[in-house]
């Protein structure tokens, strides 16, 4: 029925909840895409333990916070399949595969590996950590999927994925998919701090399970134009975190508001009123279907432990297929 449609495979480290960077980003796409494709979306616990392998206590929590998360954000069980990469061994098999043949020079100068092991502060590199690009091109390709919805910082990765399959379907027999990234409108939202990335770690984010009042007040507190003291001084919107956010969440309205700051005739309260309203606007939907979930948790559990076990019977048959490219089909051949 599904078997002619092309496929996704895109996910999450379930390191915290879910924010506007991830919606912008990637999950509206996945959202937008699910009725088009058969689409599969990875919870990298394993992944999550490359940077985070001494907190393994908040898993569980982030797993089920996260399944939340894109329920709420109107992924359809249905339609997508979620699921838990340590849950699925094959994957960790063919990672072992593809890192056989990869080379650590091109993951030592992979861009977002340097820039990633700067801000958590490594310097001498772990195995795992160094090694996380090529267990995402096994998660990619174990699923044979054709695009992989993800923000910018993740360019180089699917990149990388490209050339393993590549590589593999070069050196055994051509089974798997070459992907390809499908990078959102807003390919990097800046975070509230007006400086990076808004990220789950960086404790500058409007998470997607924020309540009206904590949107309110993040808003409240975003950096503005500094040189503007009075309402009718004029404004300089480039400087503006919460000129970037009317760009993002209120596209009608961005150009009247620039032209009215510049001129002096808006007042920052008055802005960032209406970026409240925006934003919780597009929330409000998501705390509606959320809550379905949090009167009943067993749901998750449910969705989650279904789409794990399809997942896994994908993964298995593609191994089949890499195993025999590879010839470590001893006992069919012996
Ligand atoms: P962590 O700080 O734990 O790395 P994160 O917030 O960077 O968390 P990831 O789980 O690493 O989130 O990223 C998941 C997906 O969301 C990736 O496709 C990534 O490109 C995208 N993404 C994350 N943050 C942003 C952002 N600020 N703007 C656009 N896309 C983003
Ligand atoms: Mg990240």
């Amino acid at each position: 029925m599904t078997d002619n449609k092309k496929r996704i495979l895109t996910g999450d480290r379930p390191t915290g909840s879910l924010h506007l960077g991830h919606y912008v980003g990637s999950l509206a796409n996945r959202v937008k895409l699910q009725e088009q494709y058969e689409s599969y979306i990875i919870i990298a616990d394993v992944q999550a333990l490359t940077t985070h392998w001494e907190k393994d206590e908040n898993l569980a929590r982030d797993i089920f916070q996260i399944t939340t998360d894109y329920l709420a954000a109107g992924l359809n069980p249905e339609l997508s399949t979620i699921f838990v990469q340590s849950m699925i061994p094959e994957i960790h098999e063919l990672t072992m595969y593809f890192s056989m043949y990869t080379s650590v020079n091109v993951l030592r100068h992979n861009p977002t590996v340097k820039s990633e092991a700067a801000q958590h502060g490594f310097t001498d590199l772990t195995y795992g950590f160094l090694g996380y690009p090529v267990s995402q091109a096994a998660d990619i390709s174990i699923f044979k999927a054709d695009l992989v919805p993800v923000g910018e910082d993740q360019i180089p990765h699917i990149e990388l994925a490209r050339k393993i399959v590549r590589r593999f379907n070069d050196l055994y027999k051509p089974v798997l998919i070459e992907p390809k990234e499908l990078v959102g409108d807003v390919p990097r939202l800046i975070g509230l701090d007006g400086k990076a990335k808004m990220s789950k770690s960086l404790n500058n984010a409007i998470f997607l399970v924020d309540t009206p009042e904590e949107v309110k007040q993040k808003v409240w507190n975003s950096v503005t134009d500094p040189s503007r003291i009075r309402k009718t001084d004029p404004g300089h919107p480039d400087v503006c975190t919460v000129y970037e956010y009317h760009k993002v969440f209120n596209k009608d309205e961005v150009a009247e508001l620039e032209d009215s700051c510049r001129k002096g005739e808006i007042g920052c309260v008055n802005c960032k009123k209406k970026l409240t309203n925006k934003i919780n606007e597009l929330l409000d939907p998501m705390r509606e279907r959320r809550q379905k979930y949090i009167n009943n948790p067993s749901l998750v559990k449910d969705i989650l432990m279904a789409g794990t076990e399809k997942a896994h019977s994908v993964a298995k048959e593609t191994m089949v297929e890499v195993r025999d490219a590879m010839k470590i089909n001893y006992f069919d051949v012996l």
